[in-house]
């Protein structure tokens, strides 16, 4: 275990320390600064940021959240493995007591670095399903939610709902009453519809642009509603969901909160072939996952480290924004910033080291590398 990282580019809140060090102090950071330790582990021509943290990750490795509480710690370790210290762990739409199954296991705490759980419906718009089932959407009822909740035991952190559906505005209501983030998305709201969301309580877009009203300039719809409030808004920068130029757009919007979010599937880090997801067959070829016999795109096989990578390279974001979307914002959603998603003293030693060319090279939860190696080591 390194007591001291030295003489790389230190990704901190408040700014890129070039070079910096980091004194870590048990598994937490204890100290952090511009110039160079003598003690350290030499880290010239790297990068250390924070460990990645995802607010939306259905699988990887070849492991489906879904499956079992075995199958859900496959994900989180596979996905620890590129990065991501910690993470949501998001169930799609099913049976409601399939989806409280689920929601215990999370509660049971499966694994260190899950943070809660994420429900991606059942209260979605049929129009803007995407993937999800269509046998398992249902209009909002707050009996159901107060299910969930109780299957929960206070860890579901994020619900995504469908703001124009019946009922919808009560759900949000209540839901943030409850101590979850009510997020908007799977939706075909109207800006007005949208904006009314998050008067009642709507605090984050689910995957922006996938999955809801495009922009029109007349009827801007979901997207410009949940930036011009000032809402995080989740991004799939796989190069499949979204173009770098509209990332680009989304980051020089002056309410921005930008969050990376993989939206992984089983598929993510592992070879092309045929998977489930809540229920239905995807099909993945060439890295890009759909729907069996449709075009529609069924999450991604994506991982933070490579969000980040194309963030920076492809849409050409500073990486101190990138690596904010990556941990801070996201840590901050999710009420996680206080030990988490940053740099800073008193913070858990959750770090990702990244060559020149912004490769992953190491990963460290609780000052210990869990992944990778770290060069020029002590
Ligand atoms: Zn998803």
């Amino acid at each position: 275990m390194p007591t001291s990282l030295s003489g790389a580019r230190v990704v901190t809140p408040g700014g890129v320390l070039d070079p910096g060090w980091i004194r870590l102090r048990g598994s937490m950071i204890g100290d952090v600064g511009a110039g160079r330790v003598d003690d350290g582990v030499t880290l010239d021509g790297h990068w250390v940021l924070p460990g990645f943290v995802d607010l939306h990750m259905h699988g990887g490795g070849g492991h489906d959240v879904a499956t079992s509480t075995a199958e859900l710690r496959g994900a989180v370790d596979f996905h620890r493995s590129r990065g991501t210290t910690s993470t949501l762990v998001s169930f799609v739409a099913a049976p409601v007591d399939r989806l409280c199954t689920q929601l215990s296991w999370v509660a049971g705490r499966p694994a260190g670095g899950v943070l809660g759980s994420h429900l991606e419906g059942p209260f979605l718009a049929e129009s803007r399903r995407g993937a999800q089932n269509p046998d398992h959407l249902r209009e909002p009822d707050l009996g159901v939610v107060r299910e969930l909740l109780g299957a929960a035991g206070g860890t579901l952190r994020v619900m995504t709902v469908a703001p124009e559906l019946p009922g919808a505005l009560d759900a949000i209501e209540l839901l943030l009453e409850s101590g979850v983030i009510p997020a908007i998305g799977h939706t075909d709201a109207t800006y007005e519809q949208a904006s009314a969301a998050v008067a009642r309580g709507a605090r984050l877009a689910t995957h922006l642009f996938n999955g809801m009203r495009p922009i029109h300039h007349r009827e801007p719809g979901p997207v410009l509603a949940a930036l011009d409030a000032g809402l995080a808004a989740e991004m799939i920068h796989d190069g499949v969901h979204l173009h770098p130029a509209i990332v680009r757009m989304v980051a020089a919007h002056p309410a921005v909160r930008l969050v990376l979010v993989t939206d992984a599937i089983a598929a993510a880090g592992v070879p092309d072939g045929d998977f489930e997801l809540g229920g239905q067959r995807v099909v993945v070829r060439g890295g890009v996952a759909r729907l069996a016999g449709s075009d529609a795109l069924a999450g991604s096989t994506l991982t933070m480290d490579v969000a980040v990578r194309r963030t920076v390279l492809d849409a050409g974001l500073p990486m101190q924004q990138a690596s904010a979307a990556a941990s801070a914002t996201p840590a901050a959603v999710i009420g996680a910033a206080g030990s988490v998603g940053a740099i800073a003293p008193g913070r858990s030693a959750d770090l990702v080291v990244l060559d020149d060319e912004l490769r992953l090279v190491a990963v460290l939860v609780a000052g210990a590398v869990v992944a990778g190696e770290l060069p020029g080591r002590r």
